[in-house]
């Protein structure tokens, strides 16, 4: 079995009949991908409403899931065209056995500038002096609120005081930190205000999300069409929104006395597509080139019937190519019959 620690993909073949990559990968409408999200489980420790049903989930078999030295594989043949950012995601991340080597060998990949990983923080305060050691260049720990009861009602679980831990022991590790908080219909203003607090007090972005139409979840017109921005700006009169570095799915806002930052994603209104650089590789190794499309390339096959670098470099740049030109698009094209989770596409 390859050691993908020291793995060094082939150089790309002077044959390919693919469109030409001019310093990278870049799709049909000219948006450069340099990011790649990496779903490595499904499982998941938690069972938030908004993503997962309580009882009754069906997991992958465990055979159908990729193993981490065909991940690697995958991370080398993708930095080799140009990514150079990765972030670990899931399901939940650190309910895969061996999570914590995998990041450590990924870091040694040629290309890998830097390594994030979001995670629901449930287990991750053991894992933080060797996330610091390594390196990791930034974590995302999803939290939609600072109520115990709350946050039972929404996970299921009991967590949150595990979840706190991992935050502030990220804080000492100087791991700079992001937190997710999913804005649901139910979601209180004081809950809103609480959870910007984390931002007033540290240097993080708290950065609220629009729910998005996955796993069932119904459409709501509370949450469409910029709601969520006018909620913020009646909360907070005083944000002031930041210039964006591109590409970016956040918009950020400053507020006068904050150490931190406060954050929107439109991912429900879809706002950020035109800059979009990001893919993403499912736990059965579906590579998909927009959150709503249904899988454009299935690597995981590639990988089991042989196929060589070359092979799987130039299908990832004829997919990437042929990538939507956002997620309405992509939607539309895409069979939606069965909403999947987010669990089964890493966020
Ligand atoms: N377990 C990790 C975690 O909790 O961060 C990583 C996986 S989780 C699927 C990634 C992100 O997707 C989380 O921030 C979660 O809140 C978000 N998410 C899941 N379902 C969503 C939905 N329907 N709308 C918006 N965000 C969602």
């Amino acid at each position: 079995m390859k050691d993908f620690q020291n793995y060094h993909p082939s150089p790309p073949s002077s044959t390919q009949s693919n469109p030409p990559q001019a310093g990278g990968l870049v799709d049909g409408q000219g948006r450069r991908i340099s990011y790649l999200r990496l779903a490595i489980t499904d499982r998941c420790n938690l069972r938030c409403q908004y993503c997962r049903p309580e009882k009754g989930v069906s997991f992958i078999p465990h055979q159908e899931i990729l193993r981490f030295e065909e991940l690697g594989r995958l991370v080398a043949v993708f930095c080799a065209l140009g990514i150079n950012k990765v972030r670990v995601t899931g399901g939940e991340p650190f309910s895969r056995r061996g999570c914590l080597p995998f990041l450590t060998r990924l870091r040694k990949i040629d290309g890998v500038q830097h390594l994030h990983i979001t995670t629901n923080g449930v287990k991750t305060s053991r894992y933080l002096n060797e996330l610091s050691s390594i390196g990791l260049n930034g974590m995302n720990v999803s939290l939609d609120t600072l109520d115990q009861k709350r946050f039972w009602k929404i996970t299921r679980r009991n967590y949150l005081e595990a979840v706190l831990q991992t935050v502030h022991g990220a804080l000492a590790q100087g791991i700079p930190l992001k937190i997710n908080s999913v804005v649901l219909e139910d979601t209180r203003d004081d809950e809103i205000i609480q959870l910007a607090g984390l931002a007033r007090d540290f240097p993080i972005t708290l950065r609220f999300i629009e729910r998005m139409p996955f796993s069932g979840t119904m459409r709501s017109e509370k949450l469409e069409n910029g709601n969520l921005l006018r909620r913020l700006k009646r909360i907070f009169p005083a944000i002031e929104e930041c210039t964006a570095t591109l590409p970016t799915t956040a918009r950020i806002f400053a507020l006068p006395g904050y150490k931190g930052t406060l954050g929107l994603i439109q991912g429900y209104s879809r706002l950020f597509c035109e800059t979009c650089n990001k893919v993403r590789i499912t736990p059965t190794g579906m590579l998909k080139t927009c959150l709503y499309d249904n899988g454009a390339l299935d690597l995981k096959s590639m990988l089991r019937t042989g196929a060589g670098d070359h092979e799987i470099r130039e299908a990832v740049v004829a997919c990437i190519h042929n990538r939507f030109k956002n997620g309405h698009e992509a939607e539309r094209f895409s069979n939606r019959e069965t909403e999947p989770s987010m669990a089964m596409i890493g966020g």
